[in-house]
């Protein structure tokens, strides 16, 4: 399974959250602790998504950095991640599923205006099993996915509901219900984000959490210094960089 984190927060480098720390995602990528079946390096890829501060806020919506090499190999991204400042950050390294397609277009995150996505996990049975739900979404929205993978069905059907104007966690949780009911053991761990506000969900995989006074950070697994809670698992996470609920998920009807 991929590895992944979300900050809120005031702005901090990438490479703080992404390189510095003990058992950062870095160091995940090579030694992850709790892959839980799925893989045992995440070497596939790996996505920067931030939210660029002041006068860098052109365009108001995030930036993203993918690659399709290993995070280890990137000689440039030190010097990157160390200056670069952002009060908003996701973080993905992959391990693809078996069948699904490499390359840098199926890394995570995903991006659309001003969201941010990253999926952990898989859907079994991988595309029959999805058909159905990919029927109803518009073929514009088909033909513009990132890669024929998983990931970005997941994205195409939650970005599908966020078009309709529904809340983003309401979004999030009714796609994780009929991608379940589709696909019976699909391991559905999402995390998005508009810069403000954060969605988690834990659905067959970890999560953790680390708050202080006026920040959050999610992770799958814990690193560097702080204390960290895990998160249950079939949870919705709903937060900002001060505020966090955690309710659980029922599974689909
Ligand atoms: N299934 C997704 C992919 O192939 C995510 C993989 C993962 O979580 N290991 O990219």
């Amino acid at each position: 399974m991929c590895r992944h984190l979300a900050y809120l927060g005031p702005p901090v480098t990438l490479a703080s959250l992404v390189l510095d720390p003990g058992h950062s995602i870095y160091e995940q990528s090579w030694a992850p602790a709790d892959m839980r079946g799925g893989g045992s390096v995440n070497a596939d890829g790996f996505g920067l998504g931030w939210y660029p501060e002041g006068d860098a806020a052109v365009s108001g919506g995030p930036v993203r950095y993918r690659r399709n090499v290993p995070i280890w190999t990137d000689e440039n991204l030190p010097g990157l991640a160390g200056s670069i400042r952002s009060g908003a950050v996701v973080a993905a390294i992959r391990n693809g599923t078996v069948n699904m397609p490499y390359g840098q277009a199926a890394v995570a995150p995903f991006m659309l205006g001003d969201w941010l996505f990253s999926h952990n996990g898989r859907i079994p049975g991988w595309p029959e099993s999805t058909l159905k739900l990919a029927e109803r979404l518009p073929v514009a929205d088909l033909l513009e996915m990132d890669a024929p993978v998983d990931s970005a069905l997941l994205w195409a059907l939650i970005t599908n509901r966020l078009a309709e104007g529904i809340p983003p966690a309401d979004a999030v949780a009714a796609v994780v219900q009929e991608v379940e009911a589709a696909a019976p053991g699909s391991r559905l761990n999402v995390l998005l984000t508009d810069g403000e506000q954060l969605i988690a969900t834990t659905w067959t995989h970890s999560l953790h959490t680390r708050r202080t006074a006026d920040s959050l950070t999610v992770s799958s697994e814990p690193f560097g210094p702080g204390k960290w809670n895990e998160v249950p698992d079939r949870s919705l996470l709903v937060a900002t960089a001060t505020t966090l609920h955690i309710t659980p998920m029922e599974g689909p009807e």
